[in-house]
């Protein structure tokens, strides 16, 4: 599947990691859009969103629980944002489920 974070979980395209497990990587978005800006995906291809079950929604509370944990080894201690973009309208560029955690600077609500 010509997937490009599925070719960056499996380490056919590089990326600069922050933390992986049997199930999940996280690594360091490409064009950053705040001082820390890290992406967290599956391993597991699902396409977005809206590709979530009862069977492989598990590794979506794994995926928080490990943000939570990346923001604080990465001194996020004052707050950071996680956010999913699903489709056309949320901006989803890149068609494998990912998660941005965001920090380093403070946010604006609502998103543009
Ligand atoms: P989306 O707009 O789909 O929510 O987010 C896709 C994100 O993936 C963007 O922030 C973009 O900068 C990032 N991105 C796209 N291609 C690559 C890549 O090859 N490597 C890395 N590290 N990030 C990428
Ligand atoms: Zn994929």
């Amino acid at each position: 599947m010509d997937c490009i974070f599925c070719k960056i979980a499996n380490g056919e395209i590089p990326s600069k990691k922050a933390y992986e497990d049997d199930q999940i990587l996280a690594f360091y978005d490409l064009d950053p859009q705040a001082p820390v800006h890290v992406l967290l995906i599956p391993k597991m291809h699902i396409s977005s969103a809206n590709e979530l079950t009862e069977e492989n929604s598990q590794v979506v509370s794994h995926i928080f629980l490990v943000a939570a944990k990346l923001a604080k080894e990465l001194g996020l201690e004052n707050g950071y944002r996680i956010v999913n973009n699903c489709g056309e309208d949320g901006g989803q560029t890149v068609q494998h489920l990912h998660f941005h955690l965001l920090g380093g600077r403070s946010m604006k609500w609502p998103p543009g």
